[in-house]
């Protein structure tokens, strides 16, 4: 078979936080951690690297290469945010396809929040929170993963006799431009902008909404075959509405809005519990709220992904659904949509 010429969405992975929990009645079926990819022109845009990325893409085989090579047609990853859902299965990918092909006309592009100290108006953590200390961005993030391995690359590099690692990625800090708002009352109105452009796809970016984690990116692509919008994880956001107007695709993370129930079980739970709860549900759009945004947007289709939890059964997110007209899609793992229908 030939490698796919269209463009086409290919859901890798829908779960949202912990990727090990078994859907409810599916056995041991569980969802791959978060991930997406758009394929343009037989080329793998990824969104996201959570756990299993690379399996579900050696599943997925995209360019119809066989296993072997089912990782050769990546060209860029984009991380929306640094939390560890959403690419935790990164240097999985980097060890792979150093190992098992990587594409050979050039690095694999990187892009995801830079550091947040960049952003302009964010306060310094406060003497009572607890941090590590290091303020990583993409960049400094995809290097210290190379870091990490250092044992293994060294030896494979020298077994291979390939080039270095670091020399087969190009990692991209994306921060919005000069002149934005500062943050200290809150994630401003911003108007996207531009990240990548190629001949066949455009890449632009808006800040999103994600509690403390900052900064938090959703991303659209347009191509000649159609547009999609990923809102990364974020509550209802006015700035991923103005990114995702008139957008064929729009696929967006969404929480239960009984989280707390399906989490922790029947109430009463704990206070802390019920401060967990609440907590997590301030930074995500609940399963009632995302219909209305998809509806602002004006999209055609609403993907639902990173579902939270992902134990929740399929039929539950669908009928969850409130105020949107156009085609809802739940995602499921390894799930294709082509554009251009
Ligand atoms: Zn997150």
């Amino acid at each position: 078979m030939s490698a796919r010429s269209g463009t086409q969405l290919v859901l890798l992975g829908t779960a949202g936080g912990a990727a090990t929990y078994p859907v409810r009645g599916a056995g041991a079926v569980a969802r791959s951690g978060i991930a997406s990819a758009l394929v343009v022109g037989g080329r793998v845009h990824l969104v996201d690297a959570g756990q299993g990325v690379t399996r579900q893409l050696t599943f997925a085989d995209v360019g119809r290469q066989g296993p072997a090579h089912a990782l050769s047609p990546l060209r860029a990853v984009y991380l929306t945010h640094l939390h560890s859902d959403h690419t935790m299965d990164l240097v999985n990918l980097l060890h792979c396809g150093y190992v098992q092909g990587w594409p050979d006309d050039g690095p694999v592009d990187i892009y995801g929040p830079g550091p947040r100290s960049a952003l302009p108006g964010v306060p310094p953590p406060g003497p009572d929170e607890r941090r590590v200390g290091a303020d990583l961005g993409t960049t400094g993030f995809v290097g210290r993963l190379i870091d990490a391995f250092a044992a293994d690359f060294d030896d494979r590099v020298s077994a291979s006799h390939r080039a270095e690692p670091s020399t087969l990625v190009a990692a991209h800090d994306v921060l919005p431009p000069a002149g934005t708002p500062d943050l200290s009352e809150g994630v401003p109105s911003v108007e996207p902008w531009l990240v990548a452009e190629s001949d066949d796809v455009r890449v632009t970016a808006t800040l999103v909404d994600h509690g403390e984690m900052l900064p938090a990116l959703g991303y659209r692509f347009d191509t000649a075959e159609g547009s999609v919008v990923f809102s990364g994880d974020t509550s209802p956001s006015p700035n991923l509405v103005r990114l995702a107007q008139g957008a064929d695709v729009l696929v967006h993370e969404v929480i239960a809005a009984r989280y707390a129930e399906w989490q922790f079980g029947p109430r009463p739970l704990t206070d802390r519990q019920e401060r967990a709860a609440a907590t997590v549900m301030a930074k995500h759009t609940a399963s009632d709220q995302v219909g209305a945004i998809a509806a602002a947007a004006g999209v055609r289709t609403l993907v639902l992904t990173h579902l939270v939890p992902a134990s929740v059964p399929s039929e539950h997110w669908r009928e969850a659904v409130r105020g949107f007209d156009g085609e809802i899609v739940v995602g499921e793992d390894l799930l294709a949509i082509d554009l251009g229908r």
